[in-house]
């Protein structure tokens, strides 16, 4: 069985607690991503999840099986580093025989396995070579077949691609998916970048000093974020606070009224999260518009198929990003300090509990 689950995981170091009752189940064959700012214990939640960090408390559960007391290496996982950690002193094959050696493999089976590894990760040409004979995306690929050749229950990945450069990061990510997938492997990994945890995971667990603030797909967390913490690190968005008043409309601190779906009589005080892609720019004052708001451009940025519009609302700022305007659309040539008109459709201003 693959499937992992934690149970109220936290560990406390001093004072601080740097992961704080995380619960999370991580289906067969689902590739599961922690996310968030730096020191929110990703890391550490890793970690304990490969032995090698003792929980406080809490449970660590891997195919059924309670591991929590358990070293590393009695452990169904393989775990795969930031820094590669291979032995500079031993060949690709060795490097990858050595868990196999360590857990008692013959050595007929330990050949056909370390081929077989070196096939998947396309790196079978070089099987003699030393690390410091590869490139940095070669030793991340021998670090991957390490981990995979002992077949793991579980896979673990900690930033594994944040040593290689921007292209390479784009290739090995999807060669990790596609393996993933093809061998059905229950992954978490670990990353600080959203658009890999977004592209790679089935669901992200957004974390915030140590505590879970939301576990979903990259849709969820998206369009339907739990509290104005995650609307503000996954993806751009406006986060406007302020309150609803008496009659039902909400009014930012700035004092203008912003129109949104208001169902919340439950709380006076809140933030709406509204995407820059949702807000619709027109050229020009409209008073005659129901729903629009006046708003004065302060800044255009050109980003070759979308524009960003920096606008002020009566002093409150809101980011708009739309197609680029081409032809004779009016919004073309608009120029900063000009008069535009802003709507959008009342359910895409949600208004969240304050974080
Ligand atoms: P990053 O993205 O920067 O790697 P992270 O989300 O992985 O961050 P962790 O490394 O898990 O964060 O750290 C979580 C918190 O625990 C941080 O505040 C960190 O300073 C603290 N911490 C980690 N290891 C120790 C330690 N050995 N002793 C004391 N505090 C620690």
């Amino acid at each position: 069985m693959g499937n992992l689950r934690l149970e109220q995981l936290s560990k406390r170091y001093n004072e601080a607690l740097a992961v704080a009752g995380v619960d999370l189940d991580v289906a067969e064959g689902e590739l599961v991503a922690l996310l968030g700012p730096s020191g929110c214990g990703k890391t550490t939640t890793l970690r304990m999840v490969a032995g090698f960090i003792k929980p406080t408390a809490g449970r660590v559960i891997i195919g059924g099986e309670d591991v929590t007391a358990k070293p590393p290496h009695a452990r169904d996982t393989g775990m795969v580093f930031q820094s590669y950690a291979l032995f500079p002193h031993m060949t690709v094959a060795e490097n990858i025989s050595f868990g196999l050696e360590m857990r008692k493999v013959g050595q007929a089976e330990r050949d056909t396995r370390i081929a077989e590894v070196l096939r998947m990760v396309r790196l079978d040409h070089l099987s003699q070579r030393l690390p410091r004979e590869l490139s940095g995306g070669q030793q991340q690929r021998v670090a991957l077949a390490r981990a995979l050749v002992i077949n793991p229950a579980v896979f673990l990945l900690d930033e594994p691609l944040s040593n290689l450069d921007a292209k390479l990061r784009g290739e090995v990510r999807l060669e990790i998916r596609n393996l993933q997938q093809r061998l059905g492997l229950t992954t978490l990994i670990v990353t600080h970048d959203q658009e890999e945890a977004l592209t790679m995971a089935d669901r992200l667990v957004v974390m915030d000093r140590g505590r879970v603030r939301q576990i979903g797909t990259a849709e969820d967390l998206y369009e339907r974020p739990a509290d104005a913490f995650v609307a503000g690190f996954v993806g751009r968005c406006n986060l406007i606070e302020g309150a609803v008043e008496a009659d039902g409309q909400f009014r930012a601190g700035s004092g203008v009224l912003i129109p949104c779906a208001t169902d919340t009589a439950k709380t006076a005080a809140g933030t709406i999260a509204l995407r820059p892609e949702r807000i619709l720019l027109q050229a020009g004052s409209r008073p005659d518009q129901q729903s629009g708001v006046p708003a004065r451009l302060s800044a255009v940025t050109y980003l070759g198929a979308q524009t960003e519009y920096h606008l002020d609302l009566g002093g409150l700022s809101l980011l708009a990003v739309q197609a680029t305007p081409a032809g004779d659309d009016p919004l073309k040539g608009l120029r900063p300090g000009e008069p535009v008109t802003v709507s959008w459709d009342q359910a895409a201003a949600r208004i969240l509990p304050p974080t």
